[in-house]
């Protein structure tokens, strides 16, 4: 699958291939050789443009054996990526680091039929699992609302969609391989390295660089999708009457408009219904809207309530990895916690009253949805039901007023935060929130003894 605009993916190693082909080099150079970043354009960026990164050298290995080689060889601190679609620090290495892309590391290795799991390389984007599981008849258990994550990127932040009986990313993986610090190659599974897999299946990036992934999915299926608009607060009362009779339900809520977008996905056997051709630009339509509400914020209640206008209330049946994707073309940066799920909506409407009372310059909605307890030990899910609340800041706009009021709710509500997205927690406050925190620690030294997959994020987050 070609990279998305602005999804991290540089084309370095591409670009210099091209040139050494025209040159007649191209076959000379080993796959997973290293590219010194020497020119200005040699950078990383996210998807939102908010973290940034000019390492030493950015690595594309397309096997285990030149991803081991380079892992040995390379100097500075060392990271992954994968579609560059988080938002917190999880990528950025210093001047003198390493990344290493999975790009090239993609597709289906194998799969098994009986017991419909199916194993990736790591760099395979979650879009690109959608038509090679249908053909061999399983599915995804559940999505995010993106595709474009790679499933080794995806995992390693406890990536979920929607559904209160359907567990995130991690805790779908059943097996992994990896590459350690010192290069060795090694599986890892329930049976075979059982705390290596369970620090590994959600290690942001700490632990080595996934090279497979075993995913548990399900028989191939189609969704009905039914999107509607309504006042918020009918929105949070239907959410309270519906959450456990939907497969998945989850709402899109205006703050200063009462609007809010639900949408209710379930299983069906009807056939497909045809592609809704929209009638405007989506995407076109919601950066004019941001646009002016940052110019002229008077006007931003007035958007928010009309925005309804614009969303027609829809029907769509389709294969279920064409219905969980949208397109999310205008950039914004984003924080999310969960919280326990019998506070979710409490602490939802105390957000949406402080945003108010605060007169909080923000034009995108906060998103709410529900995700079952699993075992992984850094989930945001561990042991608990969940309610995720995201809030969402135009990337143009300072995201930090706004989220440096609202994360104190969600620490009232013992809120644990995406590893993927922003928050301001350091070890001493995530210990207390993790029950298996120092599991994954003593895993991680174990694993990576000199700390070569620390970037200051991670020392961060880790050692405090
Ligand atoms: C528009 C948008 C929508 C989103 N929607 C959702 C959503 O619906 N639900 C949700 O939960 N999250 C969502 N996210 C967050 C996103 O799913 C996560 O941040 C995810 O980690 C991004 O995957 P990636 O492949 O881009 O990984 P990256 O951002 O490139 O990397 C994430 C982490 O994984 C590590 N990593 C990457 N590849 C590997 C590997 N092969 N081995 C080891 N470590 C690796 C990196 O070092 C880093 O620590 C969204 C983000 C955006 C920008």
């Amino acid at each position: 699958m070609p990279p998305p605009a602005n999804s991290g993916f540089l084309p370095e190693r591409r670009r210099l291939l091209k040139h050494l082909g025209n040159l007649g080099l191209a076959s000379i150079l080993p796959l997973g050789t290293f590219i010194p970043a020497t020119a200005r354009s040699e950078t990383w960026q996210n998807w939102s443009g908010g973290q940034k990164a000019s390492p030493a050298h950015i690595l594309y290995p397309d096997s285990e054996e030149a991803l081991s080689r380079g892992i040995r060889q390379a100097q500075g601190t060392i990271r992954a990526f994968g579609g560059g679609h988080s938002y917190s620090a999880v990528v950025p290495v210093p001047a003198n680091g390493t990344l290493i892309s999975l790009e090239a590391m993609n597709g289906l290795v194998s799969h098994d039929t009986s017991h419909l799991t199916a194993t990736f390389f790591a760099g395979t984007r979650i879009a690109a699992t959608g038509p090679v599981l249908k053909d061999i008849g399983q599915g995804l258990l559940n999505q995010p609302d993106i595709d474009l994550q790679s499933l080794g990127g995806a995992i390693s932040t406890a990536t979920h969609g929607n559904g209160r009986q359907l567990r995130c990313l991690s805790a779908n993986v059943t097996a992994l391989r990896l590459v350690l610090a010192d290069g060795s190659i090694v599986s890892c599974s329930p049976e075979n390295n059982r705390d290596l897999f369970e620090a590994a299946r959600l290690g942001v990036g700490s632990i080595g660089v996934l090279s497979q992934v075993t995913l548990q999915n399900r028989a191939a299926y189609r969704l009905r999708e039914q999107v509607t608009v309504l006042p918020t607060d009918e929105a949070v009362m239907l959410m309270q009457k519906e959450r456990d009779q939907h497969r998945h339900i989850e709402f899109f809520a205006f703050p200063h408009g009462n609007r809010a977008l639900v949408k209710r996905i379930n299983l069906t056997t009807s056939p497909p219904t045809a592609p809704i051709e929209p009638s405007i630009d989506e995407n076109a339509l919601v950066e004019f809207a941001a646009e002016s509400a940052r110019k002229w914020p008077w006007i931003n209640p007035y958007l928010q309530q009309v925005v309804g206008m614009f969303v027609a209330d829809t029907v769509r049946i389709a294969d279920s990895f064409a219905i969980f994707p949208s397109v999310r073309a205008v950039q914004v940066n984003e924080m999310e916690y969960s919280v326990p799920a019998e506070h979710g909506l409490e602490c939802f409407e105390e957000i949406i009253a402080t945003i108010r009372k605060h007169d909080v310059p923000v034009f995108f909605p906060l998103e709410f949805r529900y995700t079952k307890s699993d075992d992984c030990w850094l989930s945001p899910f561990y042991g608990r039901d969940s309610a995720s609340i995201s809030l969402h800041q135009y990337h143009k706009q300072d995201y930090r007023p706004y989220f440096n009021l609202i994360e104190p709710i969600f620490h009232k509500y013992k809120g644990r935060p995406h590893w993927g997205k922003l928050h301001s927690l350091k070890a001493l406050q995530l210990r207390a929130l993790y029950p298996r925190f120092d599991d994954f620690l003593r895993i991680r030294s174990q694993a990576d003894p000199q700390g070569r997959f620390l970037n200051n994020h991670a020392r961060a987050i880790f050692l405090g």
